[in-house]
């Protein structure tokens, strides 16, 4: 046998060996119903959409994952678009879907998949959780359920189980921004949470242009985050919050999309942009990027109306009111204080509030030792 022959059977054989994308043999809207992803059985140039099945429901009804995957050439990077683990947060998903369709497949290097309602209960449910009334009921929030045990062990777990080793884990994915925003009744300013220990990561908060990035440290086996168990495979990935809840943010969409082709400029998959009107808006904004370490979040002890006194982004100094809260009769019956110098990372928008809710999040820099790194956080 000639040696081009036999590289020929054993490259084979390895593509064989490799070649491990599960179809159920299901057809949803014209599209094919997954189990496992694998990037390598899928054509250059090509443009997939699929759905990736998940657990059934408490009734039995199935539930699918909306996939969509870009193939260029060369092998190349593997970027992960991920978005939808949480109901109520829509600004990623657009910005998911932009920028999965901004891309021309003839053109790109590496593979882009997109991944829109990660947690297709939560995102039918229109809130952050997806809810449950078995048993005794309970709720689960998908990206907290990212912990590596081997086995699921609940709800929660099985919901992770399949897509992180069929979709997250085996595709080698050379980097992975997973989109969020604040809660229903929140909002945040463009804000990145990520582990300051990964270099790639670092370089992601570089190309960002963000309000704030959240320096941390991070562990699956903790926080149960997508971003952490990405991180702990050497995936560098990021928490992007983009904005409020239940809303589409014109302005911060195109903003997040900008980064994200800046990522896949900066990975070689695609052209730097050469509009001179989205790199000024990239150099200005990148020169008021905050890099903060430290948390404190504000609350509330009585329950009652919350009336914000600071906006986002305010620098705020410690023992300033951040919020009132009012009675019935529109009686101020409590100041909520920051107890930290800092600036104003989260506040809430839906004024209706139970005692002890976040209200805000006051975020600065502590030079401490202990906090250099990041993820300190004032009681
Ligand atoms: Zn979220």
């Amino acid at each position: 046998m000639k040696f081009s022959t036999l590289s020929l059977l054993i490259s084979s054989i390895i593509g064989l060996s490799y070649s491990q994308t599960i179809y159920t043999g299901d057809v949803l809207e014209g599209n094919k119903v997954i189990t496992k992803l694998d990037i390598n059985d899928l054509p250059e140039k090509s443009v997939s959409y699929l759905w990736f099945k998940v657990p059934a429901n408490m009734v039995g009804i199935n539930s699918h994952v909306p996939l969509m995957v870009k193939k260029g050439t060369n092998g190349g990077p593997r970027f992960l678009l991920n978005s939808g683990f949480h109901g109520d947060e829509y600004n990623g998903i657009r910005v998911v879907q932009d920028t999965f369709h901004s891309i021309d497949e003839s053109k790109l290097n590496g593979t882009v998949v997109a991944v829109t309602y990660a947690s297709p209960g939560a995102i039918a449910g229109g809130r952050m959780f997806y809810v449950t009334n078995s048993a005794t009921g309970g709720i689960v929030d998908v990206n907290r359920n990212f912990k590596l045990s081997p086995e699921p062990t609940d709800i929660g777990s099985l919901m992770t189980d399949g897509l992180w080793k069929n979709l997250y884990s085996n595709n080698n994915f050379t980097a992975c921004v997973d989109m969020h925003g604040a809660s229903a009744g929140d909002s945040y300013p463009n804000l990145i949470y990520g582990d300051v220990r990964i270099e790639y990561t670092n370089r992601m908060f570089e190309l960002s242009g963000a309000d704030i990035v959240k320096l941390e440290i991070g562990s699956a086996k903790n926080t149960g985050y997508l971003e952490d168990a990405l991180n702990q495979i050497n995936v560098p990935t990021i928490s992007y919050e983009i904005g409020y809840g239940l809303s589409m943010q014109a302005d911060q969409i195109k903003r997040s999309n900008e980064f994200m082709q800046r990522i896949m400029a900066d990975l070689k998959m695609i052209p730097p942009t050469t509009d001179k009107d989205s790199i000024s808006r990239f150099e200005a904004a990148q020169k008021k990027t905050l890099a903060l370490n430290e948390l404190h979040i504000a609350k509330n002890n009585i329950g009652g109306i919350v009336i914000p006194c600071v906006s986002l982004l305010d620098k705020v100094e410690a023992g300033q009111v951040v919020a009132h809260v009012i009675n019935p009769y529109g009686h101020v019956i409590e100041e909520i204080k920051t107890k930290v110098d800092g600036y104003v990372m989260m506040i809430i928008r839906n004024p209706a509030s139970d005692p002890l809710r976040n209200i805000a999040f006051i975020s600065r820099v502590n030079p401490d030792e202990s906090c250099k790194l990041g993820g300190c956080f004032v009681p």
